[in-house]
């Protein structure tokens, strides 16, 4: 490390700027203005340092670029295909302007051609019994893992690890942590003309051999015998536990390992998703509060962000995730204030590639 980046480092470390033996086990601080960055290739080193800068002069400390979106990876990582070493190329850049880098993977999809050939029983199973890797919902790339699967588990460990040990990386931001919807947010619905009034088995996940084995073992029922699977609240449980289990058993230990901070994407309609976030032992979580897509307005993300810190026992920071195309004139900012109001630690931004000139003064407002 350069010496001015280790003093940069330092400035940032959060505490009693205590040195000595104690030094590695302090963390960051976490960042409160986050942004999504999705992959650019294009975008050469002068240009990076003039977006990394106008994001700072707007506020913005953090920056989550997309690295790994269930197939090739954008960083090195021994058995996957490296399309390019992404990540480690921005890491400096944004740096030198103080903004920090949390690596942005998505979780259970897999979309690796290798993956599905060798191991298609590590895939979820709908109940009608149609597996996830040659017959996913909605859409072709709802290939999504088990993660009740210990092989699972690991294999998404390992890329968390990989991640932890770059040096430099000041994060990891998962997303994806869960199983498919088994009932869309409502503003969906329309697009892909579907009515989902209740749970229906073609959307209703993971009843793979394994879980079903598993659950019968320690209930003696076999799930897909089930007569009400959406209202067996035993049924439910098991399931939000696979997804609990592998986050905190494998991938917090696997983040902490290289000292990172940990946080995640999280839907709002979190029963819809198996997704019980609020068991996660993350750093902070950034719930994406997308109003359009539940027919929502723009104060629903303020009332999201009270239920999230209420059921996090308001012990955790929440980081009001917001969806930029669904923002007019000055939503953005008034959306924010209520959700201040509401407990928000921070803001987060879907995404870079959405913001136009105004929105930065937006920004600076929100970040004053
Ligand atoms: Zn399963």
């Amino acid at each position: 490390m350069k010496k001015r980046d280790f003093l940069k480092s330092v400035s940032t470390i959060l505490g009693g700027m205590s040195f000595g033996l104690h030094f590695r086990f302090i963390e960051k601080k976490l960042p409160k203005y986050w942004i999504w960055l999705r992959p650019d290739f294009k975008t050469k080193e002068d240009e990076w340092h003039t977006i990394f800068a106008k994001l700072k002069a707007a506020g913005i400390e953090a920056v989550l670029p997309q690295i790994y979106s269930s197939h090739e990876a954008l960083f090195e990582i021994e058995g996957y295909t490296v399309k390019e070493r992404w990540l480690e190329k921005i890491i400096p850049i944004a740096h030198d302007h103080g903004i920090q880098i949390h690596a942005w993977m998505w979780t259970m999809p897999c979309n690796d051609p290798q993956i599905i050939e060798k191991h298609p029983e590590w895939y979820v199973v709908n109940r009608k019994g149609e597996p996830a890797y040659n017959q996913p919902a909605y859409v072709p790339y709802y290939k999504f893992l088990c993660p009740r699967r210990n092989e699972v588990r690991q294999f998404v460990q390992h890329r968390v690890k990989t991640l932890a040990q770059i040096p430099e990386l000041d994060g990891i931001h998962l997303d994806y942590v869960r199983m498919p919807d088994v009932i869309l947010a409502k503003g969906l619905q329309p697009k892909y003309n579907i009515i989902q009034d209740q749970e229906y088995p073609e959307y209703d996940y993971c009843y793979c051999d394994y879980c079903r084995s598993e659950y019968q073992k320690l209930s003696g029922v076999d799930p897909m015998d089930l007569d009400d699977p959406q209202n067996d609240k035993d049924w439910y449980e098991f399931r939000y536990k696979a997804v609990n289990d592998m986050v905190n058993q494998y991938l917090v230990p696997a983040a902490k390992s290289g000292n990172k901070a940990i946080t995640a994407a999280v839907f709002p309609n979190w029963q819809s998703v198996r997704q019980q976030w609020h068991q996660w032992n993350l750093d902070g979580f950034l719930p994406m509060l997308y109003q359009g897509f539940y027919n929502e307005d723009i104060l629903w993300i303020g009332e999201e962000v009270a239920k999230a810190k209420q059921r996090l026992g308001n012990d955790k920071p929440v980081f009001a995730g917001i969806f930029l195309p669904h923002m007019k004139d000055d939503d953005l900012l008034q959306a924010y204030q209520h959700a201040v109001e509401k407990g928000a630690n921070g803001f987060s931004i879907f995404a870079y590639g959405n913001l136009n000139p105004k929105d930065y003064e937006l920004i600076k407002k929100m970040t004053k």
